[in-house]
């Protein structure tokens, strides 16, 4: 069994056909958590969730770029009660949304009390951003939670490391190079995922899917030198003990 803990099946990219990807995906043994950005789509990935009794999961988060809509506290922290994490959250210090810096670190500081509350683990985004995020993690006491996408240095992945989070790879490993940062991260430590519809591995065209979390085994088994069952058994175990699934 594979987990695909990053993917949004619950994005309009699906719209039409969000329950034949997840009947493929099933069929497969791949499992997923469906990942909210806004209230919109964590609403939806909650209601999917609610559909299956087992192997479709959900995170409810209002992402970095979307500050510019309100969080409202109460109204996550009813959908986190049917969520196995709160996400994803963070910072995106890309320059188009440097303008709301301040108010991402307000809308961070909010839903780590959040998911502090309802006891959740956390799913962070962060692009170009790193030293803040570890700084307000250090800063707060959480200790349960991915860095979805980890796109930083071998340096930040040991801080993280450190912190007792988890790193998370998607088809990004692909484009850049994270051959180092992949072969140093302990097994217990890593987690896979697709950021579907984003982020297609190149033996594939088009919409990416969680069907396709096993090219980024087979890529980690390939970097870290160990079989594809080595790494779908281990990140499974971590995806289920993390999220408790
Ligand atoms: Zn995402």
């Amino acid at each position: 069994m594979i987990i695909d803990t990053h993917a949004h099946v619950n994005f309009n990219a699906y719209k039409d056909d969000s329950e034949e990807v997840i009947r493929r995906s099933l069929a497969e043994n791949i499992w997923m958590i469906n990942v909210g950005s806004q209230y919109t789509t964590s609403k939806r990935a909650v209601e999917i969730a609610g559909k299956y009794k087992e192997g479709v999961y959900a995170a409810v988060g209002l992402h970095p770029i979307h500050v510019g809509e309100e969080f409202e506290y109460q109204k996550y922290k009813e959908l986190a009660n049917s969520a196995v994490a709160v996400g994803e959250i963070g910072l995106d210090y890309k320059a188009e949304y440097l303008p709301f810096k301040e108010k991402q670190k307000e809308v961070l500081l909010r839903q780590v009390e959040l998911a502090r509350e309802v006891n959740l683990p956390v799913i962070f985004h962060c692009r170009l951003a790193h030293n803040d995020l570890i700084r307000t993690l250090e800063q707060s006491n959480i200790r349960t939670g991915v860095i979805h996408c980890f796109t930083g240095t071998w340096g930040e992945a040991q801080r993280y490391i450190d912190m007792g989070l988890y790193l998370g790879f998607n088809g990004i490993i692909f484009k850049m190079n994270l051959d180092e940062v992949i072969a140093k991260a302990p097994l217990d430590k890593i987690l896979l995922e697709t950021d579907c519809p984003y982020l297609t591995p190149p033996s594939v065209f088009g919409r990416n899917e969680p069907i396709y979390t096993k090219y980024i085994a087979e890529k980690i088994a390939k970097v870290k030198n160990l079989s594809y069952e080595e790494i779908i058994d281990a990140t499974t175990q971590n995806a289920r003990k993390l999220f408790k699934i």
